[in-house]
């Protein structure tokens, strides 16, 4: 527990200040947030010194620099510790990638291919963007990061050409997101159900938003006003305090993630208070976990952890991590209506102690929004998740619960564009009386199959999958099988 603390903080604050010693320590602690808080106090680094220490030296640098070996760390299944181990030959690079939870998710708007390679080059400063990896790979890339400021520096040689990080730029991205506006929000389960599950629709009439089936929408959510709420009243600090331009409130909505609290929280708690408390605070902002809750703490357990504690509102947010956009399968096809969008959200809800949490997205589109309600979108690109490009190949598609997204816009897009390639879906919930996803849509699609050609081609384009004719046979297994 007393390794790996964070240094003293500096004094900053002369002794011969006209502050009582209280204060001397908190005002100490306030400067040393402000002047540290940059995530993780990370500086970019320039492409060259990227290509130094990927590049190591001598005739076969650039190869060996560009070999990962075939990434054998890049398997989601492996634990942090042997993702280390696999690629602890490596040069940097290629550690840094291992350090990543290995989904290539999209969440943080790369691949774990290329956000390591971002981060080499220096075009990417966000050590903490890694969604399933969490505080786990958030921590082992700023230690990667403290190396790699500190190895020696080599002369930049072309090997940094070997990260170029994936250069297409679309008109809209996850920095610079278009506007949706909500048209409805449906509950997919029937009365009685244990799941809590919404179709959501999507006016995307802009332009320039290009999206394929397979794709995901980014959506950058807001959080629950209530906890914004209680989050503001355990800080004890006025709700329109000041910052930046906004108001404390308008940050903790939509600027900071509520949801687990961050290392660098518990830093700024380390240098506002002392004693036991202090130790404390050091233990959990360095990955130790004292009380055995560590991972319970969302940001206003860890204030209520801390009863009293009064950070300046500012370092606060400072402190916090980006509230980041969430990825959602796009379940309807553009060829029935490209400004249409469609997606099936399973709400998160789970209770810690007498707290109910939520899930930030989820609940924001599952309880927040309303038809009219304009929402921040990008379209996230799959990854080889496509239709066949020749439409007469079969596909069988097996997607329990909302993973049966995507598979309502292919079966969709293959109705729209009347491919005559068999289909088979899986599909299969908790219980089928109640969680049966588009039951209908996929019941019609599959007794017209054996008819595909006898709807009339004015229909195709119709999004009323109610009328569908295909030659789509949905299949629905696992425990139920009312529609196969
Ligand atoms: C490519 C891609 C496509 C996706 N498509 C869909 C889709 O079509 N539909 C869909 O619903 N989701 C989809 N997701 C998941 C989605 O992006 C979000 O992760 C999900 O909706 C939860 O986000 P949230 O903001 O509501 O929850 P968050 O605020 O992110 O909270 C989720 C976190 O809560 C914690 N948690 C959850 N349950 C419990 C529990 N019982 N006990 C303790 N902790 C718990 C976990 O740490 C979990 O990581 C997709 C994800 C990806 C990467």
């Amino acid at each position: 527990m007393t390794q790996n603390l964070p240094p003293p903080i500096p004094s900053l604050i002369p002794e011969t200040a006209p502050f009582s010693e209280e204060q001397r320590v908190w005002l100490n602690g306030f400067f040393a947030g402000l002047v540290s808080l940059d995530g993780f106090g990370v500086t970019p680094i320039s492409g060259e010194q990227a290509a130094s220490l990927i590049s190591g030296s001598g005739a076969n640098a650039k190869a060996a620099a560009d070999d990962d070996g075939g990434a054998p760390w890049h398997d989601q299944a492996l634990a942090m510790t042997e993702r280390m181990k696999l690629s602890e030959a490596k040069p940097l690079r290629w550690r840094m990638m291992a350090a990543m939870a290995q989904q290539d998710c999209g969440q943080c708007g790369y691949d774990c291919k290329n956000y390591s390679g971002a981060i080499f080059q220096g075009k990417e400063e966000r050590l903490n963007l890694c969604v399933p990896g969490g505080k786990e790979t958030a921590r082992m890339l700023k230690k990667l990061f403290e190396e790699f400021k500190t190895a020696p520096s080599e002369p930049p040689t072309p090997a940094a050409e070997a990260v170029s990080v994936s250069e297409t730029a679309p008109r809209y991205s996850r920095d610079n997101p278009a506007m949706a506006t909500v048209l409805s929000c449906r509950r997919l389960n029937k009365p009685g159900s244990q799941k809590e599950t919404w179709h959501v629709e999507l006016n995307v009439a802009t332009r320039g938003l290009d999206y394929a089936v397979g794709d995901s929408f980014g959506l950058f959510p807001t959080n629950d006003p209530a906890l914004v709420d209680a989050v503001i009243k355990a800080l004890g600090a006025p709700a329109d305090f000041p910052i930046g331009g906004r108001t404390l409130r308008e940050c903790l909505l939509d600027g900071v993630s509520l949801s687990p609290a961050p290392d660098m929280l518990f830093q700024l708690f380390s240098y506002i208070t002392g004693g036991e408390r202090r130790q404390k605070a050091r233990a959990l902002a360095t990955g130790d976990d004292p009380d055995g809750d560590a991972e319970s703490l969302d940001v206003l357990a860890a204030i209520e952890k801390f009863p009293g504690v009064r950070p300046d509102p500012e370092a606060f947010i400072e402190a916090l991590d980006p509230l980041q956009p969430r990825l959602y399968s796009i379940s309807s096809s553009p060829k029935l209506d490209p400004r249409r969008v469609a997606l099936t959200v399973d709400a998160v809800r789970y209770d810690i102690g007498n707290r109910r949490r939520i899930g930030v997205a989820s609940t924001y589109l599952a309880e927040r929004v309303k038809p009219g309600t304009t929402v921040k979108i990008y379209v996230q690109k799959a990854h080889a998740f496509a239709l066949p490009a020749d439409p007469s190949v079969p596909i069988i598609m097996i997607g329990p619960g909302t993973g049966v997204a995507p598979f309502r816009a292919f079966l969709q897009e293959r109705w729209a564009t009347q491919a005559p390639g068999r289909n088979w879906l899986f599909f299969g919930h908790q219980r089928s009386n109640y969680d049966f996803f588009y039951e209908d849509e996929f019941k019609s699609m599959k007794s017209s199959a054996a008819t595909p050609n006898a709807w009339p081609k004015t229909l195709r384009l119709r999004s009323s999958m109610s009328s569908l004719s295909t030659a789509c046979a949905a299949r629905k297994r696992l425990q139920h099988s009312s529609a196969s």
